[in-house]
């Protein structure tokens, strides 16, 4: 699908923790070709069996504020007390290379890159519920019990900026989630090379705007409703 002269699709992901977002995006990777994943940089300490270089770039405060003295960063925020920034090489090499760029990020960050780049794809992974997002954070058990609550606060907030971002994904069932994460991605490919679709182009499109911020609004309400949001509305017109 990558043509030396076609502009980089640029893609942002951006979800509560717990949410399997890591999991959407590592099968997404895994299945589509000429999709780069953007490589952050934190000064949040490795967790598991994370290395350095791959999952991200683990650099100390002093460092990270060097590359931010130094405008390296396309976007960067604090996340949990951390920071975390994408760096610009990423998406000069993606650009390059004519491959496409997958930006795991969150919704400060997406803020920031919607400004600088409004042609990005974003796309906000959301859980089925509070209860089942409240029980995904126990089972990682790596937390205490007050950063578990802390999480489910700061996912109420981020739930808040969901209207900013082009498509919508309820994890609810994980292949139903790849699908549909995959047929966004290509959905976007197919329509910004502007030809004709074939039958089953066609049905990756439509597979795809079933997510869009416009048609999920059946399926938002209740999800807002058991983290106490009011609906919102009038989703699309905001
Ligand atoms: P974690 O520490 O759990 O890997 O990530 C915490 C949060 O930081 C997630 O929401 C993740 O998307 C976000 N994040 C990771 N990398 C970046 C980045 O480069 N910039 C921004 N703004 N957020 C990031």
């Amino acid at each position: 699908m990558s043509s030396s002269s076609r502009k980089p699709v640029v893609y942002i992901i951006s979800a509560p923790s717990g949410s399997g977002k890591s999991t959407l995006v590592n099968e997404i990777l895994k299945s589509v070709t000429d999709l780069e994943f953007s490589i952050s940089y934190t000064t949040r300490a490795p967790r598991g069996s994370e290395v350095n270089g791959r999952q991200y770039y683990f650099i100390t405060r002093p460092e990270f504020e060097r590359m931010i003295h130094e405008d390296r960063f396309l976007e960067h925020a604090q996340v949990f007390g951390n920071y975390y920034g994408t760096a610009r090489k990423f998406l000069l090499d993606a650009e390059q290379k004519s491959r496409d760029l997958l930006l795991d990020i969150d919704v400060q960050g997406a803020e920031q890159i919607q400004r600088q780049l409004p042609d990005a794809t974003s796309i906000f992974i959301l859980p089925p519920d509070r209860k089942t997002l409240e029980e995904r954070l126990r089972k990682r058990s790596e937390d205490r019990e007050e950063v578990i609550q802390r999480r489910l606060d700061t996912a109420t907030r981020e739930i808040e900026n969901y209207q900013r971002y082009d498509y919508i994904l309820v994890n609810d069932q994980l292949e139903e989630s790849i699908k549909r994460l995959r047929a966004i991605v290509r959905g976007e490919r197919l329509l910004r090379a502007g030809q004709p679709l074939a039958e089953e182009q066609a049905k990756i499109v439509a597979l795809a705007n079933r997510c869009r911020l416009a048609n999920v609004g059946d399926r938002l309400q209740p999800i807002l409703a058991s983290f106490k949001m009011a609906p919102l509305g009038d989703a699309h017109h905001s």
